[in-house]
């Protein structure tokens, strides 16, 4: 039995990563991190109400309650004239700031796993997104493992198995609907607007769209 922390967004990528982990003999310590993202309240729920059915359905699986941290990236003081100049660095290197504190997390339990529910979809993005390239998460994870060394620590592992499985956001989905047939994937939350309601309008919601849930 494996510990592994798992960043669940309660979008279809980590709702699925979750899924997968448990059914392979893991034991999932969930992240959700409330960084002021305008649909949190939303996320929030879908988590809440995956979490429940999941361990309402699939008892037996080692799925712990997940925790909640709060953090603020972008800084509030340079968001503004991020956006008035251009707009895509915005949200620089913004997965590594989620993945620090996973990483915190697994290094305050004990845990030597993370994996990230990074799909084969994702890369055409990396000119966005450099931090979700494979290449660029083999050198994070030498560089967290050079400071767990000169601090005397075992090292920690950080793997995306969906893309080292070539797996696309269709994959994910079929696994679980093959494995899971009591979660109903449609309580997973993309939409970024602040709506209730889905806005079918934004990125999300589109890529959304396309996909049989
Ligand atoms: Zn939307």
């Amino acid at each position: 039995l494996k510990k592994v922390v798992i960043l669940w967004s309660g979008g279809l990528d980590s709702t699925c990563l979750v899924l997968w982990a448990l059914k392979n003999n893991n034991m999932v310590f969930p992240l959700f991190l409330n960084r002021h993202q305008s649909n949190y309240k939303w996320e929030k729920k879908a988590i809440e109400d995956l979490f429940n059915s999941i361990k309402e359905n699939y008892s037996n699986l080692k799925l712990q309650k997940y925790r909640e941290f709060e953090i603020i990236s972008p800084p509030k003081q340079l968001k503004k004239e991020f956006i008035d100049k251009k707009q895509k660095f915005v949200y620089f290197l913004r997965n590594s700031d989620l993945l620090i504190n996973a990483i915190r997390l697994a290094l305050c339990k004990g845990i030597e796993n993370i994996f990230l529910g990074n799909v084969v979809d994702d890369l055409k993005n990396s000119e966005i997104f450099p931090d979700i390239h494979p290449e660029y998460l083999k050198m994070k994870n030498n560089e967290i493992n050079k400071a767990l060394q000169i601090m005397h620590e075992n090292p920690i592992n950080i793997y995306a198995p969906f893309i080292e499985m070539n797996w696309k956001k269709k994959d994910a989905i079929k696994f679980v609907k093959n494995n899971f047939s009591k979660i109903d994937l449609q309580i997973t939350r993309s939409c970024y607007s602040k709506k209730s309601t889905p806005c079918k309008k934004c990125k999300a919601c589109r890529i959304r769209e396309n996909l049989e849930i």
